[in-house]
Order: C-alpha cells, then sequence, then structure tokens
C-alpha cells in the first residue's frame, strides 16, 4: 500500500493559566488536543507534544483487537469488512499473519486471493487492523493504487485516518515501512 494522501496528526495546543505542571492530551475528532501550562517555553512545548502523542499511541496500541488472535479470526473479520464496504464481493481464499516484513503492513496476491499480514499489526487498534484489511481487499478488485481504488478503500470511513495512525508508527519505530 502506497499513500498518495497520507493525514498527518493535527495537534491542537490548548494552554491553561490555572495548570501548573499537568500536561495532558486527548483525542477530539481527528485531531488531538494537548493541554499545557500557560507558561511552559516553546521548547518545552515541542518535548510536551511530542511525548503526549506518543503515550497516547502506547494506550491506544494496548487496546486488543479481536481479529489478532488467529488467522481464522482474520478471515472472519475479513468477510464481515467485505459484505459491509465491498459489496460483499471480496472474498480472499486465505488470510494470514506473517513474521514482520521489512517494507509492508501486509501484500496480496490477487490471481491467488492471499492475503498476508504483518505480525507487527497485531497490536494496532482495531479500526487500524480493518483499514488495512480493507486495503488488501480491495486489492481482490483493483491491483493497483489508482483512483477506483482508492474509492473503494475510503468506503470505510477511518481509512485516512489509519494511514496516518500507520505513517506514525513507521516513523516512530523508524521503520520505512510503506504500505504496499
Ligand atoms: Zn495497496
Amino acid at each position: 500500500m502506497a499513500e498518495p494522501q497520507v493525514a498527518k496528526t493535527h495537534v491542537e495546543v490548548r494552554r491553561s493559566a490555572r495548570r501548573r505542571r499537568m500536561v495532558s492530551a486527548y483525542r477530539e475528532g481527528d485531531k488531538v488536543v494537548v493541554l499545557l501550562p500557560a507558561r511552559m517555553s516553546k521548547g518545552e512545548e515541542e518535548h510536551w507534544v511530542a511525548e503526549m502523542l506518543s503515550r497516547l499511541q502506547r494506550s491506544e496500541t494496548r487496546r486488543r483487537s479481536p481479529a489478532r488472535t488467529s488467522d481464522a479470526a482474520l478471515l472472519a473479520r475479513c468477510e464481515e469488512l467485505a459484505e459491509r464496504y465491498l459489496d460483499d464481493d471480496a472474498e480472499p481464499t486465505s488470510v494470514r499473519w506473517v513474521p514482520p516484513m521489512r517494507t509492508r503492513w501486509a501484500s496480496c496476491t490477487p490471481a491467488e486471493g492471499t492475503i498476508r499480514v504483518s505480525e507487527r499489526l497485531r497490536d494496532v487498534p482495531s479500526w487500524v487492523l480493518d483499514y488495512v484489511l480493507v486495503h488488501e481487499l480491495a486489492h481482490l478488485r483493483v491491483p493497483g493504487h489508482g483512483k477506483d481504488f482508492w474509492e473503494l478503500v475510503h468506503r470505510y470511513p477511518k481509512s485516512e485516518r489509519a494511514m496516518g495512525y500507520l505513517e506514525g508508527i513507521s516513523a516512530a519505530a523508524g521503520l520505512g515501512i510503506e504500505e504496499d
């Protein structure tokens, strides 16, 4: 998966005069709000924004996805997603977890109908894994990354956000993983 348009995490910093030292962050729609004490310097702000983004990501990562447990669960999830977003017209012959690939999150061989998902994704939130599955399922219908392909993928409403998430973990881990 190689993205023409990748969503960057949009961060809104709110400073409060009442805050002394406490820093906190939460997601609000598509953005992350970081709350900082009013007196923090610009340098401290940069440090804390980066720190809070990575903490938030770690806590989201801990929420386990139901599909991660087995290949059978992965396949069942694909069936649900195909029915919901792809007109029930994307039927893989097999979907398997595979050891981490160096440059890919997942891949598929449309001719054989097989999908492989990197074990690196065992720990992402389920909505991110769902995006990866929808992406690979869409390749069973459209091989390349043309307009038709993205039209299918974007039927899954969290696609854009999931792409940003994956880019974030790739960058944070220095992995250099592009979508296939
Ligand atoms: Zn792709």
